[in-house]
């Protein structure tokens, strides 16, 4: 029977806030970085999975100190035994007596149990010879409401219920996953709009994308109200109306300031805002929903768990849902949250970039359209073109993702990213 033999981590920095890539209103100078684990095993075949969390520079380290300190307790592991039961092995982590004191289910203790809950099912989809959306597809209702940890959640949802949902889609489950190994699963980018990017940059790469094809575009906002009304006009004048431009604040705004602010870029038809005040403030969210209407409230991707998700749902904040495959606790949380959108009617379009979050996050939306909500429409996944190189299964940027066909998570790095962004010893931060 195979173990887990060591969990090996690094503390991987890219060096973008050189290039402005990612600057938004909240984030002026991020370093994309990864907190990133391998679990070692002596299993025959030579298995390992990875995982990691991501972060934007300082505090990387606090997150690889967080992932060695949770992990060191599976050295020894069965893997046999994990994989029977992936709901007992995400809870061993988020229900931990003495490391839920520093979350609980939140914060550095919630991104570490995200890192190692994904790198298990990294491993599990390897050694099972599947992509992860297809190992997730093919599970059976049951397994998959066996996957959730139901706790604070069945005021909205039961068991029972989930149960029910997924049977009414096991159907068609067959016809969805053809369609999606031959058309993939839409995407929008975020590539043109970054805020640190002059008129003439936004315009040239807007321009680019929509002739590739992409039908939605994000355009970062928050900075100077002057600017970002004239960068909405511009790109609404370039690109036409049959576009969806879509506006992201990163958190910028108290309530109405985002209300006031909105109603500004009204005439020039942004599609949705994204987090336009504080990731926590349920209620806020939903009174910017009533007022900016009928632009889209989106959010989610700094939302810390479930519990959060369900508030949102259940208040009325948000007309879009937006999953991070890394910030809450990895594949099990997210499927509780896809269960909750799904409920309540929400569609998801996930938050990606950064280092490998395209990477992740496809497999989750590829298993939601099979397994849960049955549907794209009005859904996309967030792409950018930064980073995938590092990766040995990296996604190929363009207006759609395609159905990932390598075992496992598409979560591994290569070794010589991992030795050449090493922080702060590798040889880039060493030049
Ligand atoms: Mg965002």
């Amino acid at each position: 029977m195979p173990r887990i033999t060591a969990v090996e981590t690094h503390d991987v920095r890219f060096p973008t806030s050189a290039e402005l890539a990612g600057s938004d209103a909240m984030h002026p100078d991020g370093d994309y970085s990864a907190a990133y684990l391998t679990l070692r095993t002596d299993h025959p075949d030579g298995h390992s999975g990875a995982g990691f969390t991501f972060t934007i520079g300082r505090g990387n380290d606090i997150c690889v100190a967080a992932i060695e300190a949770m992990g060191a307790t599976l050295v020894g592991l069965d893997l046999d035994e994990a994989f029977a039961d992936m709901g007992a092995f995400a809870r061993r982590f988020t229900h931990d007596s003495q490391f839920r004191w520093l979350g609980p289910e939140k914060g550095v203790v919630h991104l570490a149990a995200g890192a190692l809950i994904n790198a298990m099912w990294d491993l599990y989809a390897r050694v099972e010879g599947k992509p992860l959306w297809k190992l997730l597809a093919d599970l059976s209702p049951e397994q998959i409401v066996s996957l959730v940890d139901w706790r604070y959640l069945t005021d909205a949802l039961t068991p029972d219920e989930a149960l029910d949902m997924l049977r009414a889609k096991a159907s068609g489950r067959a016809e969805r996953e053809a369609d999606l190994r031959a058309t993939g699963f839409p995407a929008y980018t975020t590539s043109p709009g970054w805020l640190g990017y002059d008129d003439e940059k936004m315009i040239a790469l807007a321009t680019e994308a929509v002739a590739a094809g992409f039908t939605m575009i994000k355009l970062k906002v928050g900075g100077r109200i002057e600017d970002d009304i004239r960068r909405f006009a511009l790109a609404r004048e370039k690109l036409g109306d049959g576009i969806r431009l879509a506006s992201d604040a990163n958190q910028k705004w108290d309530v109405n300031e985002a209300i006031d602010w909105m109603t500004r870029l009204k005439p020039y038809d942004p599609y949705w805002i994204e987090e336009p005040t504080a990731p926590d403030d349920i209620l806020g969210h939903a009174a910017i929903r009533k007022a900016v209407a009928p632009i889209k409230v989106a959010t989610g991707e700094h939302a810390h768990n479930r519990i959060l998700f369900k508030q949102l749902l259940q208040a009325g904040s948000l007309d879009v849902l937006q999953i991070d495959a890394a910030r809450v606790a990895g594949v099990n949380e997210n499927i509780a949250i896809l269960l909750l959108a799904a409920k309540f009617g929400v569609p998801v379009c996930p938050h990606a970039g950064g280092v490998g979050l395209c990477e992740l996050v496809q497999h989750l939306s590829m298993f939601d359209y099979i397994a849960v909500s049955g549907s794209k429409s009005d859904r996309a996944i967030e792409s950018v073109p930064h980073l995938h190189e590092h990766f040995t299964d990296p996604i190929s940027y363009g207006p759609s993702y395609t159905a990932p066909t390598a075992p496992g998570f598409s979560a591994r790095m290569y070794p010589e990213s991992l030795r050449d962004y090493a922080y702060p010893d590798g040889a880039i931060w060493q030049s």
